[in-house]
């Protein structure tokens, strides 16, 4: 198998870094194997970025020329569906019919940034003296860096790169390591779609490495990341030495709320959803489940039921719900954290070991698990577990509720379950999180700003503000008079 070639600058190369490979997680078997960038790659795709940016040709371009170029991103991802799903799935492990949502979402994104960078406008904010004309515009920052995880490559690529393309930016683009395959397969969609070179750079490599060396490097004007907290805290430092803008999309500890007027079956269908699709991989996985204790019984009874009923399985087979965990690694991190849950008073209602079909042997499968007896003072309740587990809790005062669903570090989401809506509105002002799905939960609109409270992250994604994050504002005076100056008589 021909080692995979990197995209610098609009040129295709061996990476000058070390080996890498791509593996596929429900089997261990070979997806590819490449060379990382090295830091002369690194440098070579800044150079290329930073003149490529600066290009009258490309400043100038009319945006309905700059959306023509997303759209056709769009039209090239839509038409190939299926082969990019299996992409996704093969280097992450993800179900072909998540991966499949997740590719029309990466189009959707493209034509939604394509859209607003036509209705981008400036503004003329109404100056508090005479003869004076005041104008506020949005321009491109330059240079940027989307550093990105490994659980929906295509759609957080396709997230970040959008925007800052449609803004008049060079980004380059450091995916994980583990799913290298998805961000160099954009690389050639925008290509295609003739974006100039030098505009879009990938680099997979290490993070401690070529990310790192990416988010430092003088010309990198702005970091936009999404990934685990402490990269993010430590992505943050080093923003702030060079006092450069950063948008983190970090971890979560979603609490998900079921009061006691709630649908049963709707409920236990959407919370089911909410931690094990994804198998709970997931950001906004809502891994904390507060049932008020009225309901509780019937609902655990219909969660346990479905969650029973998922299927784990290949991610190629039409009817699997739950995949592999990204790697043997993670599995066994998982696997721990439901040990320390026992040790915590935990008792494991269902799942919590590894699958016996020997069909699954070779990847790391997990089955769906809730747990239930625990605090959410408990460590199980307090960190990012980041696989399909569920810790169920109980309440009976609202109070207490939302004292407990605000003792997080995290504030990414929360689900609320009620046919009270006026009662969901009012909890939700108190949520100390980014985004409150009621009555649903996991769903997401292009058009809707998304991002977290406290340590789930800086900033916001998505919607015109998700386009103007990739921009610099700047006012302009213009006199309209002819007045003198004085001061100087
Ligand atoms: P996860 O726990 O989801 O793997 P990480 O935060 O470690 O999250 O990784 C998300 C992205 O951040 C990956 O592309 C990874 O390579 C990158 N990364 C990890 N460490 C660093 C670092 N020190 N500097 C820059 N990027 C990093």
């Amino acid at each position: 198998m021909d080692a995979l070639k990197i995209f610098v600058g609009g040129h295709w190369r061996h990476g000058g870094g070390e080996v890498m490979q791509s593996t596929f997680p429900a089997d261990g078997s070979l997806n590819a194997t490449l060379h990382a960038a090295s830091l002369e790659d690194l440098n070579d795709a800044i150079e290329y970025a930073d003149s490529a940016w600066r290009e009258p040709s490309w400043r100038n371009m009319l945006p309905h020329q700059r959306a023509k170029i997303l759209h056709k991103v769009a039209d090239d991802i839509e038409g190939r569906l299926d082969d990019l799903a299996r992409m996704q799935s093969s280097d992450n492990g993800k179900p072909l019919a998540e991966a499949r949502g997740l590719v029309m979402s990466a189009a959707a994104t493209a034509r939604y940034f394509a859209a607003a960078c036509e209705l981008l406008e400036g503004e003329l904010p109404t100056p508090r003296q005479p003869d004076l004309l005041t104008l506020s515009r949005y321009e491109a920052i330059g240079v940027v860096a989307a550093i990105t995880p490994w659980n929906s490559p295509i759609a957080s690529e396709m997230q970040k790169v959008a925007p800052a393309i449609a803004a008049g930016n060079a980004v380059i683009l450091k995916p994980a390591e583990a799913t290298p395959l998805m961000a160099l397969e954009l690389a050639r969609v925008f290509e295609r779609a003739g974006l100039p070179a030098g505009l879009l750079s990938v680099l997979p490599g290490k993070g401690s490495v070529i990310g790192d060396a990416l988010a430092r490097h003088p010309k990198v004007r702005k970091i936009s990341f999404t990934g685990g907290t402490t990269t993010g805290r430590h992505l943050a430092h080093v923003a702030a030495e060079k006092l450069i803008p950063t948008s983190l999309e970090l971890g979560g500890k979603s609490p998900t709320i079921v009061l006691e007027d709630a649908d049963i079956e709707q409920a236990a269908r959407g919370i089911c959803y909410g931690i094990f699709s994804s198998a709970g991989q997931a950001c906004i996985a809502g891994s904390r489940l507060f049932i008020h204790e009225q309901v509780y019984a019937p609902l655990m009874a219909r969660l346990l039921e479905l969650t029973r009923g998922l299927r784990v399985g290949h991610p190629f087979s039409r009817d699997t719900h739950v995949g592999p965990l990204i790697s043997e690694a993670h599995r066994q991190r998982v696997l721990e954290y439901v040990e320390l849950a026992k040790q915590e008073g935990g008792r494991v209602l269902c799942g919590g070991e590894i699958p016996a079909d020997p069909a699954l042997a070779a990847g790391s499968f997990l089955q769906p698990t809730i747990l239930e007896g625990l605090k959410n003072s408990d460590r199980a309740c307090q960190e990012e577990i980041f696989g399909p587990v569920l810790v169920a809790m109980t309440f009976r005062d609202e109070e207490a509720l939302i004292r407990d669903a605000n003792d997080s570090v995290y504030g990414l989401a929360a689900g609320i379950w009620t046919r009270d809506t006026g009662r969901a509105l009012r909890l939700s002002e108190r949520l100390e999180v980014g985004t409150v799905w009621i009555n649903t939960y996991k769903v997401f609109s292009i058009s809707t700003p998304f991002g977290g409270f406290k340590e789930s992250g800086l900033g916001r994604e998505k919607g015109i503000q998700g386009l103007k994050a990739w921009m610099q504002q700047k006012s302009i005076y213009l006199a309209t008079g002819n007045s003198v100056n004085h001061w100087c008589d």
